[in-house]
């Protein structure tokens, strides 16, 4: 799915491309034991502006998500918030709190993978950069290679659960990490590879 077409700085091979970098991200979380998402802002002569992949539970701290530290480590590095010749490229739909900071940030076009049915701002749970009261339009495209994504996060949660229940066991039947394995189940009961019914973005298929 993708909003009005905006002028095409990566061809879908290089959306392609620029996606599995931040898969690449994503598997960084995962082997921190993050839920795996990544993300990586690319400027449109090809750079890499900034790379970002999810923190929230090794640093304690709500807002490090994927996309914002990427946001912020393109400020830093080019010593500006404007990042209007910035494309992001996320393995998950941003949020609410990513997608207004991506808005701000003035960021071209975001390019996701998995659509999140639970909190996806983008088309899923609402259609923030769609929204023309706005100052900023952000283009946007979903579902570029969200069976690899999707995939990472089933697997994650899958190994997440097996481990609680190995760690249930061997406590006696404790109560074990409550919290991860509500959120595991939150993610389990939804399907992140389906996306929604609608239009279709033209890109190749996933696999
Ligand atoms: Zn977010």
């Amino acid at each position: 799915m993708s909003a009005s077409l905006p002028p095409d700085f990566f061809t879908p091979e290089e959306k392609l491309e620029w996606m599995q970098v931040a898969l690449q991200q994503a598997r960084l979380a995962a082997s921190l034991g993050e839920v795996p998402i990544g993300a990586v802002l690319v400027s449109h002569d090809g750079q890499i502006a900034g790379l970002g992949y999810n923190r929230r539970e090794l640093d304690q701290d709500v807002t490090a998500h994927a996309e914002l530290l990427a946001l912020r480590a393109a400020n830093r590095r080019r010593r500006s918030w404007r990042l209007s010749d910035c494309s992001l490229f996320v393995t998950l739909e941003p949020c609410f709190m990513c997608a207004s900071a991506l808005q701000q940030a003035r960021v071209h076009e975001v390019v996701f993978a998995a659509y999140d049915p639970k909190s996806g701002a983008v088309c899923s749970q609402g259609h923030f950069f769609d929204d023309h009261r706005l100052n900023h339009q952000v283009y946007w495209t979903g579902g570029v290679l969200q069976a690899e994504a999707g995939q990472l996060l089933q697997d994650f949660f899958r190994t997440l659960r097996q481990r609680n229940k190995v760690r249930e066991l061997q406590a006696g039947g404790g109560r074990g990490c409550r919290r991860q394995q509500a959120e595991a189940g939150a993610y389990q009961s939804t399907d992140l590879t389906a996306g929604v019914s609608g239009q279709s973005e033209g890109l190749p298929p996933a696999d």
